[in-house]
Parts: C-alpha cells; structure tokens; sequence
C-alpha cells in the first residue's frame, strides 16, 4: 500500500514540475500584434505552422513529397509522340519511348520528343542534364534539347561552354524571349542542374488574367528570377498566347542531340494568386 502510495505521488509530482516548466516556456506567438496585409498579425501565434517535408540526404536529392519522373532505372512515368519525320531522322510510328536508359541515365534518341504522363501547373522542378562529348556542331545545333513546362514553355537546354550562339537561345533562357542572366554552364560531359520554380498562367473565360512565371537556377546560380513568360515558345516568331488547361505534361525535346537527362524530381505548388 506504502508502495503504491509512493508511486502515486512521484507521478503527481513530476506531472505537477511538467506543467510548471512549460508555464515558464516563453510564447512562441502573439495575438495582440498589429495585422499584415495578409490578414495575419505580426508573429501571429495562430498562424498555420509551415508544412514539414523532409528534404533529401544530399543536395539535389528529391525530397520526400516529391514525384520522383525519372530515378535512373526506367522510363515508365513518361510517354512518346507518334514521329515519322525520316527527312530529320526521326521514326517512331507507334510513338513507344524510345530514349535510352543507362548508367542511372536517360539519353535522346532520335525518336521524338518525350512527356510526362502526369500532368502539372505550378512546380518546383529539378532536372540535371549533360551534353555530348566531345561536342559536335555549334551554336543551336550543339547538345540542344529542352525542358519544355507545360509541353510549351521552353527553359532551353544547350551546351553553351565555349558556343556562342544568340542570348535567347542560351542555356537557361526562356527561349525566344529572355536570356539567362549569366552563362553558367560547365563543360560539355559534366552534369548540368536545373531548379526551376514556375507559376502556371492564368486565364478566366478564355482570357489571360495573369503571365506565366519562371525562375530557374543553373548549377546554383540564378538566370532567371521571376521571369515573366510571354507565350508559348517559338523559333524566329513572337508567342502568341492561346488559353489552355491548369495543368498539363512536361515535355522534354529531341532536337537530335544525345542528350542525357537524371535525377528528375518534381513537387507540385499551388503558387497561389493569379
Ligand atoms: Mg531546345
């Protein structure tokens, strides 16, 4: 009975130092503080805490609330296009995906372009890729490909280390419209990163209410910040805007070179807004 007793008042004991020790624990919040134009007070203590998401073990991992388009072993969450183009190479009538998976690698093939089967709008994306070495040709026709949001919204994909061709053509351009901000590609044969932030355009009966928005880093180095993006991509004409769906698949282009792509992860955002 004297045992029991014993027990019974050390729990209450360490129940009753437990609620003191957090009494003493300063407010992690304030509801008194003036308000935000988001609605929020300064330090609101009611305000949602930020979602966890645990993130990679190294750089450039996927973190964990992120699709996973290609990890280096298939091809399965992406489709081809039907091609019968033989003047430009290209053949695959039954549009199969026909890029090649090696090495932890996806690689061009002269097969046409591919797509996601997943459809997206606003997303963080991280892709590396690598051109062919030794190169070969120059200015567009060297290690050229795409990674193209949406299928129409193109974040050009060049080797642009000792090639020099038109600025809106570079490497992290948005082709057509806005060249990077700086050249920071490496050379042909090493691994190239892209994270890519974009904001999907809006558009409310048929009409664009708000542009498409994109920032991208290359190999850690801003070239785009927030950059607006004017239309779909298109060679040696101005875009012109047509409505579409809120979400749709990436595309990634066969422009005839062997360029390898790994490492593809995307996390879907809701960027908000218009
Ligand atoms: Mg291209």
């Amino acid at each position: 009975m004297l045992k029991q007793m014993s027990s019974f008042l050390m729990v209450l004991l360490v129940a009753t130092l437990a609620h003191a020790a957090d009494k003493k624990k300063p407010s992690v919040g304030y509801d008194n503080t003036p308000k935000l134009p988001s609605g929020w007070r300064v330090h609101d203590i009611a305000r949602p805490q930020p979602t966890p998401v645990a993130p990679g073990i190294q750089l450039g991992d996927a973190p964990a609330d992120a699709i996973v388009l290609f990890g280096g072993t298939n091809l399965d969450l992406w489709r081809g296009v039907k091609q019968d183009n033989r003047k430009k190479g290209r053949y695959n009538p039954e549009g199969q995906v026909l890029w090649k998976v090696e090495n932890g690698y996806m690689q061009c093939t002269p097969t046409g372009d591919l797509f996601t089967r997943q459809s997206f709008g606003d997303c963080q994306l991280h892709i590396e890729w690598q051109s062919e070495v030794p190169p070969k040709g120059h200015s567009q026709g060297r290690g050229n490909s795409g990674v193209f949001l949406m299928g129409m919204y193109e974040i050009q994909v060049l080797d642009c280390y000792e090639n020099r061709t038109y600025a809106d053509g570079s490497a992290g351009s948005v082709y057509g419209q806005t060249p990077p901000m700086f050249n920071a590609c490496r050379k042909p044969g090493e691994w190239q990163v892209y994270d890519i932030v974009f904001q999907s355009p809006r558009f409310e009966g048929g009409k664009l209410v708000a542009p498409a928005y994109i920032t991208v880093f290359l190999n850690g180095v801003l070239v785009q910040h927030k950059t607006e993006i004017l239309g779909p991509t298109s060679h040696k004409k101005l875009p012109v805007v047509k409505p579409h769906a809120t979400k749709l698949p990436i595309k990634l282009q066969d422009h005839s070179n062997p360029t390898r792509f790994r490492n593809i992860w995307i996390r879907e955002l809701d960027l908000g807004g218009q």
